[in-house]
């Protein structure tokens, strides 16, 4: 397999896990916070935390938009939670507060406050469609989570908690409503390197 560099934001939040997942697995991690850094990055992570914060910190670093035109080139990324929140078109019913990449409006912490944070196993409902040869319910941490309310013509739903999706992808855009990295279950992050290993694989071709 060819070396992966892959990027995890690191203002804030759970990017620490991701990190430690994705060295398992054999991909090289840089920890983001200028936008010089994800030029060397061959796809994107954008951890859990607290989107607020998250946001306030991003244009601080002069990172917001560089953020926004990663994803735009097509470049893979992997939203968790507060990272899918930021990856929507609409925030709790507003425009302008997120970069608005995929085609998704979200409510945070919209899972009511007697069950902010809980665990479920998601079923898989097309066989085959994540690594591994491992058709079994994906154990799934929801911390503060938010809830995926639409989805665009173009997103395609891979797993749901209680008829609302909560794994979702666009091309190049993998968003979670839930923390992968704190299971011990790297079904999704391998799905997403293969994203990034396809990526790669045709950049290298237009190149040629
Ligand atoms: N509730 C947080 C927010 O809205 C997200 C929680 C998380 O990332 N675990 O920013």
């Amino acid at each position: 397999m060819r070396s992966m560099k892959i990027g995890v934001l690191a203002l804030q939040g759970a990017f620490r896990e991701h990190r430690d997942v994705l060295e398992r697995l054999g991909a090289e991690t840089i920890e983001v916070r200028l936008a010089e850094q994800l030029r060397a990055c061959d796809g994107l992570v954008l951890p859990g935390g607290e989107t607020t914060t998250q946001r306030k910190l991003a244009r601080e670093h002069g990172l917001w938009e560089a953020l926004a035109e990663y994803g735009r080139r097509s470049f893979p990324v992997l939203a968790t939670c507060a990272g899918t929140i930021l990856l929507a078109r609409r925030v709790d019913g507003e425009e302008g507060l997120s970069l608005d990449l995929l085609d998704a409006d979200v409510l945070r912490n919209a899972y009511g406050r007697q069950v902010y944070s809980f665990e479920a196993r998601l079923p898989v409902s097309r066989p085959g469609e994540l690594p591994g040869n491992d058709d079994g319910p994906v154990p799934a941490i929801f911390i503060r989570a938010p809830r995926i309310v639409r989805v665009g013509p173009a997103v395609s739903v891979l797993l749901t908690f209680r008829d609302d999706p909560v794994a979702v992808r666009q091309g190049n855009l993998l968003a979670l409503a839930f923390h992968p990295e704190l299971t011990g279950d790297d079904r999704l992050h391998r799905y997403f390197l293969g994203l990034v290993q396809a990526g790669k694989v045709s950049r290298s071709r237009k190149v040629a």
